[in-house]
């Protein structure tokens, strides 16, 4: 049999549509096939990119015309304590087979990106944060340990006390350094499949960022949607939302609210338009004359229908809000989008945001949905994370806009660097390499490539965003 077969050509993308190669695409179902595939790359002159679900916004799960190891096969609980909370898990489970499977005992993942579709071992390679990262940090605090295949053909056991090395650069190495056979995580504890919430309306970015900063560590979750395409006096403007768990004994029904039924998204919007085919409705808005207008819209209702409003939601669609609309990045047509995030110290971050906003309207290319989230540090080897601020904006790319949209993406890249900020992989499809080098610092990059050396030897283990950002001189 020749390898790779060419029957295992697929084309595939990142999750906005915007990139895109073909590779070998192989799912193994067992660790033991991981290493054949690593005996056989090697010996054909292939190297191997890992991949999930595919959410990443980036190239992280792109390796065109290698190998691809699509690992969702690999999606067994192998232990589950509902006493301790404690789960050991194959790295294809996804965020949703993990709450299906522990919410009934009283457990939630205890971070969650804003989609339940990403694989656990997707989410480790990230290090991804959640809503709630002021408080509770990112995935990777609440991981005990984790066994992986490296390509240098040892299989190991991390956890943080007996290989700290291992454990941290694993976690955030973005698949470039080994590859997550098992995962050891530690849940949640909640008393409701209810979340307390709070959902106010701010008259501009400033303001905002004031409202959040006292409440980072005293709620549970806070997030703000940022309307960018308002200018002046209301550049900046939206909607916080502060949500927090309910205690034990606050919740009359929790045998229901916490039922998996209970946190199912519902099929259809108004019990008529199938949440299928939702997409194809948002589609006429999503250009720049449609945005501003759907972003007054939800802007004054938020003003004048919802100012204070507190209310219970479930877990689900507090979390996992974008879910509601199957597909919805296909609104933004052929092009698809790229999200663009960035992290920026709290000292700097509010100046930095309003002339980022500014200069994205200036140059007519606004973006469509912006998210600003406030963070908290970690000590993962190659974090995006700082004690300030994050502001993810989503751009529709075209064919005409691409050049365009990329040299806008400089010039932010520029900005953020001089307010001390930082980058995610997960998100990341613009920058280049000597970014790169500045914002992890040269000391990050020589242990990446120390553990790299060490782990991966004959560099395997290869993405599109190893080679655009990662493998060039330090
Ligand atoms: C709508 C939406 C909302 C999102 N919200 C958030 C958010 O709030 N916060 C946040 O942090 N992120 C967020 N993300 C990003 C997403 O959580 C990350 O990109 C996550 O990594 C996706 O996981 P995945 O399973 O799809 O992995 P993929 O995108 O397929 O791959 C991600 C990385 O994992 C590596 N990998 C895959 N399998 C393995 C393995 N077995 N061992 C080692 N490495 C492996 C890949 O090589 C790649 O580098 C969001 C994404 C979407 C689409």
């Amino acid at each position: 049999m020749p390898f790779p077969s060419l029957d295992r050509l697929s084309p595939l993308e990142n999750f906005g549509h915007s990139m895109g190669s073909p590779a070998f695409v192989y799912r193994p179902t067992r660790a033991e096939q991981i290493a054949e595939l690593f005996e056989s790359a090697s010996r054909c002159g292939y190297t191997i990119g890992l991949r999930g679900s595919g959410r990443s916004y980036s190239d992280a799960a792109l390796n065109g015309g290698h190998i691809v190891l699509d690992i969702r096969r690999m999606n067994r609980v192998l232990e589950w304590n509902p006493d301790t909370g404690v789960i050991k898990v194959e790295p294809g489970v996804t965020i949703q087979q993990l709450w299906q499977y522990t919410l009934e005992d009283g457990w939630w993942p205890p971070v969650v990106p804003g989609t339940m579709f990403p694989t656990l071992a997707g989410c480790l390679a990230m290090n991804i944060h959640g809503k709630n990262n002021c408080v509770a940090g990112t995935i990777g605090e609440h991981v005990l340990g984790f066994t992986a295949l490296l390509p240098n053909g040892d299989s190991i056991t991390c956890t943080p006390q007996t290989t700290p090395d291992l454990f941290y650069g694993l976690i955030s190495g973005a698949g470039l350094l080994g590859v997550f056979t098992s995962i050891t995580l530690k849940l949640k504890r909640i008393y409701s499949g209810n979340l307390w919430v709070h959902a106010w309306a701010s008259p501009n970015l400033r303001a905002m960022m004031s409202e959040m900063e006292p409440l980072k560590t005293e709620t549970d979750y806070l997030v703000g949607w940022v309307d960018s395409t308002a200018n002046g006096r209301a550049l900046g403007r939206g909607q916080v939302h502060a949500a927090d768990y309910l205690h034990e004994g606050d919740d009359s029904a929790p045998a229901q609210t916490l039922r998996v039924d209970y946190q199912t998204l519902p099929d259809t919007f108004f019990g008529l338009v199938p949440k299928s085919s939702l997409w194809q409705f948002m589609r006429p808005f999503m250009n720049n004359v449609g945005v501003p207008w759907v972003n007054i819209a939800k802007f004054l209702s938020s003003r004048f229908l919802s100012h204070h409003h507190h209310f219970l939601q479930s877990l689900v669609a507090f979390n996992f809000l974008l879910d509601y609309v199957p597909n919805w990045e296909r609104s933004y047509g052929r092009g698809g989008l790229i999200q663009y995030q960035s992290f920026i110290p709290k000292e700097t971050a509010s100046d930095a945001f309003v002339e980022m906003i500014a200069l994205t309207n200036r140059r007519g290319l606004p973006n469509y949905l912006s998210v600003l989230k406030r963070h908290r540090p970690d000590k993962f080897l190659l974090s995006h994370a700082v004690d300030g601020w994050s502001m993810a904006m989503d751009f529709r790319v075209t064919a005409g806009n691409r050049a365009k949209l990329q040299a806008l993406c400089d010039e932010l890249s520029e900005m953020v660097l001089q307010a001390g900020g930082r980058f995610y992989f997960a998100k990341d499809g613009t920058l280049r390499p000597e970014m790169a080098v500045l914002f992890l610092g040269v000391e990050a990059l020589r242990r990446f490539r120390e553990l790299k050396a060490q782990c991966d030897p004959q560099g395997l283990l290869q993405t599109e965003l190893y080679r655009r950002l990662l493998c060039g001189p330090a």
